[in-house]
Order: C-alpha cells, then sequence, then structure tokens
C-alpha cells in the first residue's frame, strides 16, 4: 500500500471511532461529579475476576465465562476469557456461579432523615444515587459518620411553588428572576440536577431548564399538575413518578377538576391519583400520542412505582387503588416496550419493602409488569448513567471506565430476584468492607 492511501486509511479510521464516541458520549464538555467525590477511597491493586457470568449494562445478552481486570481505580479489561490476559500479580477473584454488573445507580433516593440508608444501600449494590431533593448540608453527618458511601449526586432543595408541598427540602420561588438566580446559586454549590416540583408554573420551566443547560446540568420534574409534554417541550430532560402523567391522560374535564383540587391542596393527590389512574384507558389515542411524544423526545422517565405500590390483603382489597396501581404498571410497561428510556429510581423507603432493600423491589415490581430483566438491568445502570450525564465514567463494564461493580450470586437475567443475593461491592477500585 502506498503512503497516501495508508493516511486516508488512517483518517478514516480516526473519524470513524470519533463518530462512534460522540454517540455514546453526552454532548455537554463539563463532567459531573459527585459532592463526596474527594471522599471516595481509590483502588491501587490489579484485580482479576475470572470465570464470571458478565452483564455489562448495556443490554446486550451476557458474556458466561468473561474475565473482568481492574487495575487502580478503572477497568484495564473486559470480555470473553479466552481473549483477556491477566496481568502479572493480579489478585484473583474466582467468579464461576456468579454474575458481575456495573454498581446500580439510583434515580430517586431520599434520606428521610433517616440514619444509614446510603451506606445500607451501599452493601445492597447501589454504588451512586441522587436525590433529587434535600439540601446538601443534609448529608452533612452521613458523610462524616465514618461510613461507606456510595457516589452521592445531590440536587439541592427542589424548586417549588407557594406553599410548596415539602417545605423543608423544598426552595420557594416567585418568578423567573427568582428562578434563575436560584438554579446558578445551586449550580454554584455542586448540584448535580436540578428538580421543580409541581407548583412550578409551566411558564418558567423554560428560564429554569436554559439556566442549568448553560450550567451543563440537568434538570427533572415531578409533575402531577402540569401537563408533561408542555413541560418537555420547555426542556425538561427527565420526569420523575409515573403518575406525573396522570393530567396528560385525562379527559380534559376531569383532567382540570384533580388539578384544581391539587391546587387547593396538596394532599388531594394521596386518593386523587389512585381516583384518576383507576379510570385511565391506556390505549387511547391520548396514550399513543403521549408515548409517541416521549419516543420522539427521549426524556428520561423514572416511575418509581414503589412508592404507589398497593397489594390486597385477604379480606381488605381496595379495588380503586388496586386498579389504579395496575394501571401504572401497565404505562411503564408500555413506555419501555415503545423504546422510550427508563431509568430506576428507588424512593428509598416504601411500603412493601424492608430497609434498605427498595431498590430491589423496585427492580422485581417492574418484572411483575412484563419488563426483561435485561431492559430492568440497563435502565439500572447505563440508562441512568445516561440520566445522570456521567456515562463517560460509569454505567457499564468497559475499558477504561471506573470500576464500580456488583457481584451477586446467580444469575438475574433469568431470576431478578437474584438482585437480593449481592456478595461483593466494589466502588472506585476498592471492595467495599
Ligand atoms: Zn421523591
Amino acid at each position: 500500500m502506498k503512503l497516501p492511501q495508508l493516511l486516508l486509511l488512517a483518517f478514516v479510521a480516526l473519524t470513524t471511532s470519533a463518530a462512534a464516541q460522540t454517540k455514546t458520549q453526552n454532548p455537554v464538555q463539563k463532567l459531573i461529579r459527585p459532592v463526596n467525590d474527594s471522599e471516595l477511597p481509590k483502588g491501587r491493586k490489579t484485580i482479576a475476576i475470572v470465570g464470571v457470568n458478565l452483564i455489562d449494562g448495556r443490554g446486550l445478552n451476557a458474556i458466561p465465562d468473561a474475565t473482568v481486570i481492574i487495575q487502580g481505580n478503572r477497568i484495564l479489561a473486559a470480555g470473553h476469557s479466552a481473549g483477556i490476559q491477566i496481568p502479572q500479580g493480579a489478585e484473583f477473584v474466582q467468579g464461576k456461579g456468579f454474575s458481575l454488573l456495573p454498581g446500580l445507580i439510583d434515580s430517586h433516593f431520599h434520606l428521610d432523615r433517616t440514619k444509614d440508608l446510603p451506606a445500607m444501600f451501599l452493601q445492597n449494590g447501589v454504588t451512586s444515587l441522587r436525590d433529587p431533593g434535600a439540601w446538601i448540608e443534609a448529608y452533612a453527618q452521613e458523610r462524616k459518620s465514618g461510613k461507606q458511601m456510595p457516589r452521592l449526586y445531590l440536587s439541592g432543595p427542589h424548586l417549588d411553588g407557594a406553599p410548596p408541598a415539602y417545605p423543608y427540602d423544598a426552595y420557594v420561588v416567585r418568578d423567573e428572576a427568582e428562578a434563575i438566580r436560584q438554579v446558578n446559586e445551586l449550580a454554584d454549590e455542586g448540584s448535580t440536577v436540578i428538580k421543580i416540583y409541581f407548583r412550578i408554573p409551566p411558564g418558567m420551566i423554560k428560564a429554569i431548564t436554559e439556566t442549568a443547560h448553560k450550567r451543563g446540568i440537568p434538570v427533572t420534574g415531578h409533575l402531577e399538575i402540569t401537563e408533561a409534554k408542555q413541560a418537555i417541550e420547555a426542556g425538561l430532560d427527565g420526569i420523575e413518578h409515573i403518575t406525573s402523567f396522570g393530567l396528560s391522560l385525562t379527559p380534559k374535564r376531569d383532567a382540570e377538576k384533580y388539578r384544581q383540587g391539587m391546587l387547593a391542596d396538596n394532599n388531594f393527590r394521596k386518593q386523587g391519583r389512585y381516583n384518576t389512574w383507576a379510570g385511565l384507558d391506556l390505549n387511547s389515542r391520548l396514550a399513543d400520542s403521549l408515548v409517541r411524544f416521549l419516543v420522539r423526545k427521549k426524556t428520561f422517565i423514572s416511575p418509581t412505582l414503589g412508592a404507589f405500590e398497593y397489594q390486597a390483603e385477604k379480606d381488605k382489597i381496595d379495588s380503586i387503588k388496586l386498579r389504579g396501581f395496575e394501571s401504572m404498571k401497565k404505562l411503564t410497561a408500555k413506555l419501555q416496550k415503545a423504546g422510550v428510556p427508563l431509568v430506576l429510581g428507588s424512593h428509598s423507603m416504601i411500603t412493601y419493602a424492608e430497609k434498605g432493600w427498595a431498590y430491589q423491589r423496585e427492580m422485581e415490581i417492574w418484572s411483575e409488569s412484563g419488563i426483561s430483566n435485561a431492559a430492568i438491568i440497563h435502565a439500572s445502570t447505563l440508562q441512568n448513567a445516561r440520566f445522570f450525564r456521567i456515562d463517560r465514567e460509569l454505567g457499564s463494564i468497559e475499558k477504561g471506565k471506573l470500576a464500580d461493580l456488583i457481584l451477586v450470586k446467580g444469575n438475574p437475567l433469568e431470576n431478578i430476584r437474584a438482585m437480593r443475593d449481592i456478595q461483593k461491592v466494589m466502588i472506585n477500585g476498592t471492595w467495599v468492607k
């Protein structure tokens, strides 16, 4: 081959690999860091996990006999055992009978003034969490406790109007100027996301998303009384809670009744949302048009089904709640099937999970809704990393990424309950004690 041909080939190779890279990376230059970045332990060893069932987070088939090499705090190699060279002096971990996954990422975690919860979640496989509505100071005590913490992606207080639903966790903004100022201050303080609550009027959302995007951080929202399509058109990146779609799916006269009930009393939603969801028709044109819109906009949806779960008791069945919850599950599965990017959030303390296990319960509810285990794991790892805008560094087991890993017994692709059988957790290249 002549020199010009070689140069041309090199050029083509370079440009195509650059194109492939920009596809998976987010376009924002700024890398979002957890607030406790400098407090994390950092791995120094070379570790080889051999003969393991590798589920790498990208939503692909597992590699049944894989080897993963960790050097320092990063993944040096991952793939079929036959193709991986183990560096001399590496510490061996026998992976036969186990599955290796990326550390779980939780898009909706509340500290809720409970002690120990972040450390418990880390023990149970959650290596990154986002709290969409707590002052950064609220985590000070946990961070000083000496216990190992997950990567903490905090939002600062969520933005709400008066009277706020959760005064303790909210910052009340009265107009656009106040909202813009507050977003900038939160960004200065290290907030990794902006969260809006339901009393933020639609006209203010655009100013909030534009300001946040200029600062390189995404915006997510709990909508409830704001029509979802309108909020997304205004630039919202993600939506918290499947119930945020109630208004978009309800015929206008009933929707307005719900909105007025909420405007008069924040607590109206507690029973009101089950009444709404029990009566929804998810095969309606309204539902289909919403789904098509979400697919087109690629909006991240964090359904938090566990926060609304209702299980009928033997002699006491609340049929409204039962039908309402079934309907929430049904829409979640419909969105997934259509290709809307779902992400998993646990809501951290929920009725039907013991303390520390809300994340796993959420995974099980998705499975009971008819979503495949592969899709559930993808939503828990790489999709969440994309939502957080940290997918350059985390979310999958690929060469060069940070070594946040979990080792579980059995194969969660076959049975999602294997996610409760966590054997080992690695964060930043070090094993969690
Ligand atoms: Zn919440």
